[in-house]
C-alpha cells in the first residue's frame, strides 16, 4: 500500500493530463489505468488513429483527384491495407509510449489495472489499496448502441473495430451521421468502398451551424457518400460476413432494408464508470449517466472529483485535458478554469469542418442581434491553388458591441484556423480587432480576416 496527494483513475487525455499537472504543482501522484497502455480512447481508438487513418486517405484522393492535374505523372497509389493499419498502430504506440515517458519524468506512478474507490479516500487495484488525500476519476466513455443492433466487432463494427477491419469492405452502411460516422465514413469511401449514410435526423452533425451542415453534406456527396436522412434504424441482423439493416423513414413509415459489408455503428458515446463503486459511495449521477460534479469539478462526495467524458459536456479531449488542468489546480488550492463557451470543434474530414461560440440558430433563439460576415475561399488565392476553394468562413459578431460570438468554417485547415477565433473571443475582441489584424499572404487565414471585415465594411477580396 502506498500514499499519495492525488490518485487519477484513467489514463486518457483527461487523466494524464491532471496527473503531469498536480505533479507540476508539487503533489505526489499516482495514475491507474486498465488498459495495457496509457493514453485513453483517445491515443488507443479515437482521435490518433481516426486522424491517421484520414491522412493516409487524404494522400491517395489527392493523388488519385489532383496529381495529374499539377503536371505529376504516373500511375495512383494502390492500397496496401496492411501496411495501412502498420502505420496506424505505429502512429498510436508513439504517442502512447510518449504518454508513457511523460509520467516518468513527472514522476507520476502507474498503478497497473482497474481501479475502484472502496471508500473515500482509498483506490483499490488489483489486491492492493492505496491511499489518496484526492481522487479523480478520468474513466472516460464507450461507444453506445441502439436497441436491436447488437455489436460484434466484425461485420457490425463500433469505431473502435472500424479502426482494425480484416479488409476494406466493398459497402458499407455507417448509422449516425454525426462526426465519427463522418470521419470513418470518409477514410472508406476514398479507399473504395461504397458509403451509405443512415441518419435519423434531417440534418447531418446535429447541432451545428445550418448552412455548414447543408455544404458539408453537399460536399461529402460529391466524394461518393450517400445519405439516408430522416431514417429511424429498426435492427441490424448480422450473418457471417454480411449483414442487413431495416430502418423506417420518419416521413411516411414506409419500411427499407439494405445489405452491408460492415455496418458501423456510430450513434455517440456514453459514459463509463463500470466497477468503480460509484454506487456504494453514493456518488450523484446525472439522468443521462454521467457523474456529477460542481463547478470545480468535485461530486457530492469530499474529496472525489471527475473530469472529461464521464461528466457533463462536449466529448472532446481537448475539453478533458482542459478540466484535468484546472482540477489539477484546484486540488492543489489554486484557481482552476475552463472557459466552456470557448471550446472549438473540428471534423477532420476533406474539407474540414470548425466551430466555436454561438450558431446562427443559437443567437436567433436568444434573441441576440447579431451580424454576420461571411468569406468563401474561392476568393483565396492560396485555396485555389491547392485545389482547396470550396467552404467558407463565417464570423458572428453583436450587432451592438461588434464583439465576436462565435465562427464556423468549412474549408481547409478549419481545424487550425478556428483557434485564432479562440484566442480573440479569450480576450473579448471585436470582429474589427481581427480585421485590423496583418495577415501574412498567401495563406488560409486571410479568409478569417476577409470574414472579419465582412462584418464591417465589408471583405475585399469578393
Ligand atoms: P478516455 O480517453 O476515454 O480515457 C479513459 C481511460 O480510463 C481509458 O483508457 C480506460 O481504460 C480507463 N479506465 C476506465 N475505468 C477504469 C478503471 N476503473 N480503472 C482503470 N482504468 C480505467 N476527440 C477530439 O477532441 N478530437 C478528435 O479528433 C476525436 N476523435 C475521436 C475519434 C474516435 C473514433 C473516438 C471514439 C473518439 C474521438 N474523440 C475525439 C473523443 C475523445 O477520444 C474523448 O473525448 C477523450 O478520449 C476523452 O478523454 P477522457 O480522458 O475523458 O477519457
Amino acid at each position: 500500500m502506498a500514499s499519495y496527494d492525488v490518485i487519477i483513475i484513467g489514463s486518457g487525455p483527461g487523466g494524464y493530463v491532471c496527473a503531469i499537472r498536480c505533479a507540476q504543482r508539487g503533489l505526489k501522484t499516482a495514475i491507474v489505468e486498465g488498459r495495457d497502455t496509457l493514453g485513453g480512447t483517445c491515443l488507443n481508438v479515437g482521435c490518433i488513429p481516426s486522424k491517421a487513418l484520414l491522412h493516409a486517405s487524404h494522400m491517395l484522393h489527392e493523388a488519385e483527384h489532383n496529381f495529374a492535374t499539377m503536371g505529376l505523372k504516373g500511375k495512383s497509389p494502390s492500397v496496401d491495407w496492411k501496411q495501412m493499419l502498420a502505420y496506424k498502430d505505429d502512429t498510436i504506440g508513439q504517442n502512447t509510449k510518449g504518454v508513457e515517458f511523460l509520467m516518468k519524468k513527472n514522476k507520476v506512478d502507474w498503478l497497473k489495472g482497474w481501479g475502484s474507490i472502496p471508500e473515500a479516500g482509498k483506490v483499490k487495484v488489483g489486491d492492493d489499496v492505496h491511499e489518496a488525500k484526492s481522487i479523480v476519476i478520468a474513466s472516460g466513455s464507450e461507444p453506445s448502441s441502439l436497441p436491436g443492433v447488437e455489436v460484434d466487432e466484425k461485420v457490425v463494427v463500433t469505431s473502435t473495430g472500424a479502426l482494425e477491419l480484416g479488409k476494406v469492405p466493398k459497402r458499407m452502411v455507417v448509422i449516425g451521421a454525426g462526426v465519427i460516422g463522418l470521419e470513418l465514413g470518409s477514410v472508406y469511401a476514398r479507399l473504395g468502398a461504397e458509403v451509405e449514410v443512415i441518419e435519423f435526423l434531417d440534418a447531418i452533425t446535429p447541432g451545428m451551424d445550418a448552412e455548414v451542415q447543408r455544404q458539408f453534406q453537399k460536399l461529402l456527396t460529391k466524394q461518393g457518400l450517400k445519405f439516408t436522412m430522416g431514417a429511424a434504424v429498426q435492427s441490424v441482423e448480422a450473418m457471417k460476413t454480411k449483414a442487413k439493416v431495416t430502418y423506417k423513414m420518419r416521413k411516411d413509415d414506409s419500411e427499407h432494408t439494405v445489405d452491408a459489408d460492415i455496418v458501423l455503428v456510430a450513434t455517440g458515446r456514453k459514459p463509463y464508470t463500470e466497477g468503480l463503486g460509484l454506487d456504494a459511495l453514493g456518488i450523484e449521477m446525472t439522468k443521462r449517466g454521467q457523474i456529477a460534479v460542481d463547478a470545480h469539478w468535485q461530486t457530492n462526495v469530499s474529496g472525489i472529483y471527475a473530469i472529461g467524458d464521464v461528466i457533463e459536456g462536449p466529448m472532446l479531449a481537448h475539453k478533458a485535458e482542459d478540466e484535468g488542468m484546472a482540477a489539477a489546480d484546484q486540488i492543489a488550492g489554486k484557481h482552476g478554469h475552463v472557459n466552456y463557451g470557448v471550446i472549438p470543434g473540428v471534423i477532420y474530414t476533406h474539407p474540414e469542418v470548425a466551430n466555436v461560440g454561438m450558431t446562427e440558430e443559437a443567437l436567433k433563439e436568444a434573441g441576440t442581434k447579431y451580424k454576420a460576415g461571411k468569406f468563401s475561399f474561392m476568393g483565396n488565392g492560396r485555396a485555389k491553388a491547392n485545389f482547396a476553394g470550396d467552404g467558407f468562413v463565417k464570423i458572428l459578431a453583436d450587432a451592438d458591441t461588434d464583439r465576436i460570438l462565435g465562427a464556423h468554417i468549412i474549408g481547409p485547415a478549419a481545424g487550425d484556423l478556428i483557434h485564432e477565433i479562440c484566442v480573440a473571443m479569450e480576450f473579448g475582441a471585436s470582429a474589427e480587432d481581427l480585421a485590423l489584424t496583418c495577415h501574412a499572404h498567401p495563406t488560409y487565414s486571410e479568409a478569417v480576416r476577409e470574414a472579419a471585415l465582412a462584418c464591417g465594411l465589408g471583405a475585399i477580396h469578393s
